[in-house]
């Protein structure tokens, strides 16, 4: 058995978190969630006076708006979308029978209006542009969302269904490249205060097929994507906990949110992957909370 199932197992053996029997896909205990919530409120503690206003979306997000961001070009491997049946009486027959027959029923469901969000920082983007120009200090956005990604793995850091605490901001260049720099700081500042080992390097996202790829070297080059990375697997490569992006006028421009000036805004995002930093803890300072180092416990419990 590898140590990276063992990880998994192990999780599983202390309570900390429940298999559901789909990879990628578990139930949290009440530790797991404590755990995930007091690492939320510290990360608050961060940059609190320059949060203009805080949100917190559902799993789910508008359809149009995902079309808008452009993913199913980049990442369609990773997406998912929501579909329900939308028949009459005849069609529910059908649709009962072809299940008692153990025939995929699947088909008997149209797509609906909500895809599964991908990424925290989405849903958020047409939000700021249907309110019109920002004024000169931008905005600057603390915010939640459960996320969706298909790669099921028995991985524990690759969930299929996982939260992303986010810092945004949307504004001139300057206040996008700004932010991230301050952000790669103080992602590393936390870190350390939470006794976790840890990287910050160039990253790519896993853009889809060849033409993905050429993508994904030029992200690296123009160093629009950094990660801090943590061992939380000890056979796997360090996982990607944090990330700090910079998409250029991308989303500015996709979306239609306009600078004081009129020009495209600027965005960039801090993401923190909860799940992944809870399990990081677990991993390093062991099951039992009560026994993490004391500086550790006085950051998270006070
Ligand atoms: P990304 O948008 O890929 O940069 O992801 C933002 C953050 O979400 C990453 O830094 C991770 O901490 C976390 N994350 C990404 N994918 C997963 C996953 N499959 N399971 C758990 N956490 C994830
Ligand atoms: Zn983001």
């Amino acid at each position: 058995m590898d140590a990276q199932v063992s990880f998994l197992d192990q999780l599983f053996n202390q309570g900390i978190l429940h298999d559901s029997g789909v990879d990628g896909l578990y139930a949290r205990s009440g530790v797991f969630e404590d755990v995930i919530s007091k690492f939320e409120a510290f990360a608050l503690t961060f940059g609190q006076d320059e949060i203009s206003e805080a949100m917190v979306f559902p799993p789910g997000m508008p359809m149009t708006d995902f079309e808008t961001s452009g993913y199913m070009k980049n990442f369609p491997q990773l997406a998912g979308t929501v579909h329900a049946f939308c028949g009459n009486d005849h069609d529910h027959m059908g649709l009962i029978q072809c299940i008692a027959e153990g025939k995929d029923w699947t088909d008997k469901q149209k797509a609906t209006d909500v895809a599964l969000t991908p990424a925290a920082c989405y849903p958020l983007y047409p939000i700021l542009a249907k309110r019109g120009p920002l004024t000169a200090d931008g905005a600057y956005v603390a915010l939640q969302s459960y996320c969706f990604r298909h790669e099921p793995s028995r991985d524990p850091a690759r969930m299929q269904m996982f939260r992303q605490r986010e810092y945004v901001r949307v504004g001139s260049p300057e206040q996008a490249m700004d932010f991230r720099e301050t952000w790669k700081q103080r992602g590393q500042e936390m870190m350390k205060i939470l006794q976790l080992p840890h990287e910050v390097e160039v990253a790519n996202d896993p853009f889809f097929g060849r033409a993905g790829r050429m993508m994904g070297v030029s992200q690296r080059e123009q160093e629009l994507k950094f990660e801090l990375v943590v061992p939380v697997n000890s056979t796997a490569k360090p996982t990607a906990c944090m990330s700090f992006n910079y998409h250029m006028d991308n989303f500015g421009k996709a979306w239609n949110i306009k600078q004081a000036d009129g020009s495209p805004a600027h965005t960039a995002c801090v993401g923190f992957g909860l799940e992944r930093i809870a399990l990081a803890l677990f991993r390093h300072h062991g099951f039992d909370v009560e026994t993490w180092p004391e500086g550790v416990r006085k950051a998270l419990w006070g």
